[in-house]
């Protein structure tokens, strides 16, 4: 539709997830009517994500380097690990002030739809963690929609069996939707009202 630059720059945003092409235009429009300086800066954190952040070897969050800060942090409990979706759920909980143990980022949920089994998220990597005897439980806080359900009983039928409590965050979650979607009360009071599943 447009020319060169432009379109390639509508092209990119329009990849972005929840950018359709008519938000992609409108963002790149702002951009070409924007002051030099303000698009530096965006440039330059788009640059500095790349660089300095990668995922923590043993959590799979984001870190800035090779442990994230919670995975290093010696006041957290070793013995409970709460399995997510994604970062960005490590932030909701973290916002509740509810949860003390330590985290493990799957890197997504089992979708049929999309081709993602459990080999493509980080299961074997959680199995190695449970293996040493330090977890006593696996509060498992997928997201609360059909992918999320298929993952929690994935993996309670895996880590039932090896002696481990498992549990599920209550009820009361905004239902189809993502973690991140619950206020902090909600998903605090879902917290600590967790269910054992499985055993
Ligand atoms: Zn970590």
């Amino acid at each position: 539709m447009y020319e060169g630059a432009v379109q390639d720059l509508i092209d990119e945003l329009g990849r972005l997830p929840g950018i359709g092409p008519k938000s992609a235009q409108r963002i790149a429009f702002h951009l070409l009517a924007a002051d030099g300086a303000d698009v530096r800066r965006l440039t330059d954190a788009l640059t500095e994500v790349k660089l300095r952040v990668q995922f923590c070897e043993v959590c799979g969050n984001v870190a800035e380097s090779e442990r994230c800060r919670i995975c290093v942090d010696p006041r957290r409990g070793d013995d409970v690990i709460c399995v997510v979706e994604e970062p960005k759920d490590v932030v909701a909980i973290e916002r509740t002030r509810e949860f003390r143990g330590r985290y493990h980022v799957l890197g997504g949920a089992i979708n049929p739809l999309d081709n993602v089994g459990p080999d493509d998220l980080r299961i074997s990597e959680l199995m190695t963690r449970l293996a040493d005897g330090a977890v006593t439980e696996v509060i498992i806080a997928t997201d609360p929609n059909v992918e999320g359900e298929a993952t929690a009983t994935y993996l309670s039928r895996l880590i039932g069996p090896m002696g481990l409590t498992v549990s599920r965050l209550a009820s009361g979650l905004p239902v189809g939707g993502d973690l991140e979607y619950a206020d902090e009360v909600t998903l605090g009071r879902a917290f600590e009202g967790r269910r054992v599943v499985g055993s």
